[in-house]
This record gives C-alpha cells, structure tokens and sequence, in this order.
C-alpha cells in the first residue's frame, strides 16, 4: 500500500507550487473564538494530559446536544456517545469492532479511501454498489442484490464524498428497510452533515428501526474548518459505542486533550453559524462550477460537501489519474482523480474531483490558470 492519494496530490502541489484544490482541507481557519478556547484550555492545564478514554464530558454532553437540536435524537452523554480521533478513527474502529473476518461489508463506490482500507484491515469483504453520474444517485435494486446471507453492514456516506450526492429521506428509508429486513448493522459517515445546498441532511440512525442498528459518525474538522485538530465521534446505542469504544483504546487510546474543550464550545455556537456554513459554501460552489464548465470540463453540480466532481474525456486523454499528475505542470492546479475511490476504475475512470473550500480568489486564480486548457 502506497501513500494516498491526498498526499501525493498534496506534495505535487507544494513541488509545481500549484493552486490546491485536491485534498479537502479549508484555506482558512475556524472561528478564532474556537482557536482562542484550545489555547485557553493548553495553557490553563485543561486537557495537556490524558483525557478520559470515552472523551471529556463536556463533549460528550455537547455531541449529545447537538444532535437533540439538529435532529431531534437524544444520546446518553455518558454511554452513547464516544470522541475520537477525527472521523477516520471513528470509522475503523467501528470496521475493526463489528466486521468479522469474511463477513462482506457493502458500501457505494465511489468511496472515501480508508474505507477499503478500513475493511481489509477487518479482514472484511468489500461490496460495491456504484454511484453513477449525472446523479450519483444510490441504485436500490443493486444494493438489494448486493445484500447475501454473509453481509454485515452497509457503510454509508452522505453528504458523499466525491459526488457531493445527499441520500434523500425516501432513499435512506428504503436503505434502512433493507437493513431492518436482513438485520444488518449501518455505519453512517455524516461528516458533511452541515453542508447540504439542496433537499436535508437526514441522519440514518433517525430513521425507523435504525435507533440500534446505527453508528453514527462525524467530525468538527469539516463543520468548524479546524481538520488539523482530529475531533471526531461516534453516536450510537451504548452497546454499540462500547464494542467501538473497546477497539478504539488499542487504536489511539485517546487524543486531542486541549481541542476537546475547544470544540465542546464549537457545538454550541449558534444556529447562524451551521446555516452559515452552506450558505458560504454555496456561493464557492457555484464560482467553481460555472468556472469549471466555462474551461470545458463537464461538471456534475454537488448538492453537499465542498467538493464537486468534473468528467475530463473532452480534453482528448480519457484517463483520470493522468490527467491530474499533468495538470500542475500544464496549467498549475491540482485536484483529485475519482479512480481511485473506486473498485471498478472503469466506472470513474474520466472523473476529476476538485475541492471548492477554499477562497474566492484563490478559486478564481485556479479558474484563470485553468483558461488556457484545450478541449
Ligand atoms: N469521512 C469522509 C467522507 C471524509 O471526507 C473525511 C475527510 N475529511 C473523513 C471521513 C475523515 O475525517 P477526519 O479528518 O475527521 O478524520
Ligand atoms: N477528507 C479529505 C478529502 O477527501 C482528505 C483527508 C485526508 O487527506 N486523508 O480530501
């Protein structure tokens, strides 16, 4: 196993000194009110050694919080709710907690890259069901043929990453039919829960039935803009959080001390600051979209996250992954081939994913660099 492809896209950045519109990371910092409450917690001695293995209660009651004032859910602060470090731990702690070896793990293609990862680490077996454009909408029918007698658990992500597809109310309901029919366990990747432009975010574990088969997962690296800190958590039904809970002690024991409290903070921020978030957003989104089409890439608007995906083939080459190794020297920008979040690279194969987190100018720079490209 090589490094990822954030990585590699990364350095690329740094080596042609290229605009970087790759890995997912914002270009500005959260709200300072945030930074300044991790200082105040390192040097008023609040969290500079271990904290808690679960998290510091002043999180774990915020999670909780925050999940009743956004969706209505009510979790136990003390049994139901775990920290971790960031939605990656999350994430394969609840692979490494639920999957057994040979047990098939179903997830949409194309996917986050530790998710593959995740489950082989399981000794799992991955299934995918793919994602297609324009829509990227989930096929039903594929997914219900997917599910045998040794499926597991389907691993959902929405708001998803790279589509930018946001699973509707009547998707998610008939995915958790399915799920209550072969008694299978969810784990629900919501770390762009607070990014949405059209329809709602709807939590999987909202949904009927779903209460005690769900683990939900979600990180304040995207909804705070602070992605170097790595808070993420776990909701879930205390039997759940404690198999989760009981493998994520061996993966980093516990993290984060000081930024702990700092985000405890976060999640009390007002309403204004959640919706601000998408409506930010937006406004970035539809820049690069416009841009993106005028340049002759033909773009599949997202209705989450802060990415948007791009089909390249009018650009002659077919061939993603080329296309973005040349890309910085051509014309000085990078971004994301969407190849390699899938099994089938066929499926993805002329499909770029840009990131649209970062600001105005700095998006109309990559636009203007982008101008001189032929279709
Ligand atoms: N899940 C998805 C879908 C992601 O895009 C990311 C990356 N940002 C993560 C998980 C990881 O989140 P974190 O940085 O909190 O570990
Ligand atoms: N989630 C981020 C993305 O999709 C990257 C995180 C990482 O570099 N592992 O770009």
């Amino acid at each position: 196993m090589g490094t990822t492809i954030f990585a590699e896209m990364s350095a690329l950045a740094v080596a042609t000194g290229s605009v970087n519109l790759g890995q997912g990371f914002p270009d500005t910092d959260g709200p300072h009110e945030i930074a300044r409450a991790a200082d105040d917690a390192i040097l008023g001695g609040r969290g500079n050694q271990y904290p808690p293995g679960p998290g510091i209660p002043e999180l774990r009651q915020a999670i909780a919080r925050h999940q009743r004032r956004w969706y209505g859910l009510d979790f136990d602060p003390d049994t139901e709710v775990l920290v971790t470090a960031g939605a990656t731990e999350a994430v394969a702690a609840a692979l490494l907690a639920l999957v057994e070896p040979g047990d098939e793990v179903i997830a949409f293609e194309p996917y986050y890259d530790s998710y593959a990862a995740c489950i082989a680490m399981a000794g799992g077996v991955r299934v995918p069901v793919t994602l297609r454009p324009p829509a990227f909408r989930p096929d039903l029918d594929a997914l219900r043929a997917a599910v045998t007698p040794r499926t597991r658990l389907i691993l959902l992500n929405s708001p998803h990453n790279p589509t930018g597809s946001v699973f509707t109310r009547a998707e998610l309901t008939a995915i958790a039919e399915l799920a209550c029919e072969r008694d299978l366990l969810v784990v629900a990747d919501e770390v762009y829960e607070h990014m949405v432009y059209t329809g709602e975010h709807v939590p999987a574990g909202s949904l009927p039935g779903m209460r005690e088969r769900t683990v939900s997962v979600s990180s304040a690296g995207k909804t705070f803009s602070f992605t170097g800190w790595k808070i993420g958590w776990v909701t879930a039904s205390a039997e759940l959080v404690a198999a989760v809970r009981a493998v994520k002690q061996f993966l980093t024991f516990v993290s984060g001390g000081p930024f702990q409290y700092a985000i405890a903070e976060a999640l009390q921020m007002p309403d204004a600051y959640f919706t601000g978030i998408s409506a930010d957003l937006r406004g970035k989104r539809d820049l690069l979209c416009a841009g993106l089409s005028q340049a002759g890439f033909v773009v599949y608007p997202p209705d989450g996250t802060y990415f948007v995906t791009t089909d390249i083939s009018q650009f002659g080459g077919a061939d993603g992954v080329e296309f973005c190794r040349n890309l910085p020297h051509q014309a000085g920008v990078v971004e994301i081939p969407n190849a390699v979040f899938y099994d089938d690279p066929d499926a993805g194969r002329t499909q770029v994913r840009f990131a649209f987190c970062k600001r105005p100018e700095v998006l109309q720079d990559a636009l203007a660099r982008m101008e001189k490209l032929q279709c």
